[in-house]
This record gives structure tokens, sequence and C-alpha cells, in this order.
């Protein structure tokens, strides 16, 4: 998606008069690839007005940068429609939050509700956990497996069938206790809806939640809008989960059902291990989606790093970037650490990351460091073509590096690619002259 959106920026700035409409025709093209992505339509059509609004394209002066402007009445736009202006619940110390999980089975409930307890007790609350699923054989055995690991006491019945019961048991019998946070898990179904949807209501006036959350699969495309209706309308829960985050999908459908049903998106899963849990930022979001890579997150920690990039900035405003900036750049990231966070966050690295975890990614990471030490200065200086004139060189390095010519390939082109793009930044800079900030 986001290669679709700026390729249509990137194709109006090359247009060889900025007319309206040139504008209209990249409008229509970020459109178009915003649906693919899942976001719902109608809202598409809306947003598609917003921006024709925000930028009033004859009115730009000669010299604005209009890339720029486009790209953030688009940004805007769309963290607008995931910002819904509303807190969620918040946990009080010192009481019982009853907080309740709903949503379709296999959404990711019974492991979110582990992720957000620990949340929780990392943050002092005394948290546990009840399992109402009485409907899937082996619910049971997997929250109390997941509380176990997490040491997060848990409720359930193995006999009692009724999940009414088992869930006004169970929060009773914690509410006695004393206990901060009670998450229930609830079952959810894929082809009973009626039934579902009936338990679900019972289960809630019976345990009387303060907060009834939502589990959404990031992957469940134009659907999102419907469903988050029908769970709204029944269930009234006042927060979504959006989980899964880490897998393909562009996640577009957590944007329509934010606008659908009004409700903020507090936490995303990232992940299946239990700290795959991130509080949801709205601008983060955005700009994963649209391809920008996590800038904001990016720039603090990189900025809180303290790491010295002066060379390759320096090169970059020159509209360079060597093979050694390349090196530069992975072991910045190297030292960044848990790099399955990481990999998302920084354009020309997030495609090679794509899918790894923590060790995958930095055995991968040392191996491109590998293949740059076995590289002369010359190679490292240059702009990586050098090695398509003595593809000979490429073989070297490989065995040099014990790696594989496949992977020194892989390098090069990431870095040939980063060099196109600073070679473009450097030319809009030029073209827009003073001012000019590429992004
Ligand atoms: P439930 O039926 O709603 O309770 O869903 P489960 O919690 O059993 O999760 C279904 C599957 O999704 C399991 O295999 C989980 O490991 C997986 N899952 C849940 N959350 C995430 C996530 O954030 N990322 C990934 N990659 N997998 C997840
Ligand atoms: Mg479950």
């Amino acid at each position: 998606l986001g290669r679709r959106i700026n390729a249509a920026v990137t194709d109006l700035g090359r247009a060889p008069t900025l007319d309206e409409k040139a504008f209209d025709g990249m409008l229509k093209e970020i459109s178009n690839a915003l649906v693919e992505a899942d976001v719902n339509v109608k809202l598409v059509a809306n947003l598609r007005k917003t921006i024709k609004n925000t930028v009033k394209f004859h009115e730009l002066p000669p010299h604005a940068n209009k890339k720029r402007l486009i790209q953030k009445a688009v940004f805007d736009a769309l963290v607008d429609i995931v910002n819904p202006h509303q807190n969620a619940y918040q946990a009080k110390k010192g009481k019982s939050n009853v907080i309740m999980f709903v949503g379709l089975q296999g959404a990711g409930k019974t492991t979110t509700c582990t992720k957000l307890a620990r949340w929780y007790q990392a943050r002092g609350f005394k948290t546990c956990l009840v399992c109402a699923d009485t409907f899937r054989a082996g619910a049971f055995d997997q929250l109390k497996q997941n509380a176990t690991k997490a040491k997060i006491p848990y409720y359930g019945s193995l006999t009692q069938t009724d999940p009414v019961v088992v869930a006004r048991d169970g929060v009773e019998k914690f509410k006695k206790e004393k206990f901060e946070i009670i998450i229930v898990d609830t079952s959810g179904r894929h082809h009973q809806e009626d039934a579902l949807f009936a338990e679900m209501v019972e289960i809630q006036s019976a345990v009387q939640p303060h907060q009834t959350v939502m589990v959404l699969d990031a992957s469940i495309g134009q659907a999102a809008e419907a469903q988050s209706r029908a769970f709204k309308e029944t269930a009234d829960f006042g927060a979504i989960i959006i989980t899964k985050t880490d897998g393909a999908a562009a996640g577009g459908g957590a944007i329509s059902a934010v606008a659908a049903t009004h409700t903020p998106i507090v936490f995303i899963g990232t992940g299946e291990h239990l700290l795959d849990l991130e509080k949801f930022n709205p601008e983060s979001f955005v700009s994963k989606l649209l391809g920008m890579g996590d800038m904001q997150g990016l720039v603090e920690h990189v900025q809180s790093l303290k790491l010295d990039q002066k060379e390759t900035m320096k090169n970059v405003a020159e509209g360079k970037f060597t093979v050694r900036n390349m090196k530069e750049q992975i072991e910045n990231i190297s030292r960044m650490g848990p790099l399955s966070k990481l990999g998302g966050m920084v354009p020309g690295l997030s495609g090679l990351m794509q899918g790894m975890d923590d060790e995958e990614g930095g055995m991968k990471l040392k191996r491109m460091v590998f293949i740059c030490d076995s590289m002369t200065n010359k190679e490292l200086d240059s702009d990586g073509k050098i090695f398509v004139q003595e593809p000979t060189r490429m073989v070297r390095v490989a065995r040099g590096s014990g790696t594989s010519v496949r992977e020194v390939e892989e390098l090069l082109s990431q870095q040939g690619m980063m060099a196109q793009m600073a070679k473009r930044m450097k030319g809009m800079a030029g073209a827009q002259g003073k001012g000019g900030n590429p992004m």
C-alpha cells in the first residue's frame, strides 16, 4: 500500500505540469490503494473529499512542496479517523476492575487476555483471569497454560458447561479476594453467531464489566466494518485491540472498525509471545500503513541512542548512499534491539526483516556485517555498481564472509534502492528550492 501511495505522489511530482487533473488522478490512485488495503469504501470516498478540501490545489504557492503537503494531508486525514477523540476506560488501583473480552473465534482473545493481564501486572495491579469459554474443547487448558507461564492466577471449570455461571463465579471469587484487574475471556464462534451474541450479552449482564474489549484480527479485511458494528450494537464495547499486526495484512480494517464504532483502539498485538502487546499510537499506525516506516518512533529512538549518523547524512545530502553507509545502518540497527519491533520501523530494512523474530533477525544482520567486512575499502565507499562490473568479486565476498552470493546480492540491492532514493531526494530538494524537505 505504502509503495503505491508513494508512487502516486511521486508521479505527480514528475508530471510535466502539476495541474489539477494530475492531482485528481493521484487522489484516485491513493483511494484505490486504500480500498485494496481494506479501508472501507465509503470511508475512502469521504477521505478523498477531505484531502481535496485540505489541499486546495490551485491556491498552493508555486514553490510549495506539493508532494509533502499532499502526503501530510493523507497522513493527517487517516490519523484523524483512527483517533476517535474519546478515551477508553482507565483502570483504577484499589478497586476491582472487570474487563471482558469479546470477538470471533481465532481473533486472538485468549492470547491477548494473558498479554493484557501481564501488562497490568507489570504496572503493579493485582491481576487475574477468568475463562468463560466452555464452548471450545481445550479453551480452559490454553488459558491455564498461558496464565501459568505468566504467573497469573486464573479461574475456570472443566465440569461446568454454562459459561455464564463460570464467569459469574470466577468474578465473584476474585472480587472477594480484592483482585484489581479481573479479565474475563469468552468464546468466539464462526458460524453460530446468534448463539455467540446471546451468550455474550448474558455474560455481560452477569459480570457487569467496567470495560468490554473487542478483539479484532488485523487481517479481517473489508468485513471489519460490518463485524465491529454488529458487536457494538449487541455488546457495546468501549475499546478495541487489533491483533496480528505483525502479519501480512495491510491493517486498513482497523481503521474501518474505529470509524464505524467511534471506539478507540487501545493496544495492538504484534506477535504470539506474551510481551508482544503495544499501546496503540495513531501516528505510528498510519505511518506503517502508508509504508513511511514509523518515522516518529524511529527518530525518537535513534536520538535516544545518540548514534553518529553524520557521515551517512552528509552523503545522503549529496545524493549518495554507499555500501559503507549501508553497513553503518546495519550496525546501528543491531545496537537498537528488540529487532522484531524495530524491523518494521526502519525504511529500507523492513522488507529484509519481515516475519523474523529477534534471533533470526539478529543473525541476518550479523551476516550482513560479515559481508561488508569482506569487502575492500574501495568497494565499501562505492555506490555498489562496482560489483555489477566485477561479478566474481561478489562470489569472493560471499566466500570470504561465509555467506551466499544470494545474500550479497540482497544486501547490494537494498543498498542500491537506498542510493536511488538518496539521489531522488537530492533532485527533489534542488527542484523545490530552499526549504524543500524530502519526505
Ligand atoms: P481466540 O479464539 O480469539 O481466543 O484466539 P487465540 O487467542 O486462541 O489466538 C488464535 C491464534 O492467533 C493463536 O495461534 C495465537 O497464537 C495467534 N495470535 C494471537 N494474537 C496474535 C498476534 O498479535 N500476532 C500473531 N502473529 N499471532 C497471534
Ligand atoms: Mg479463546
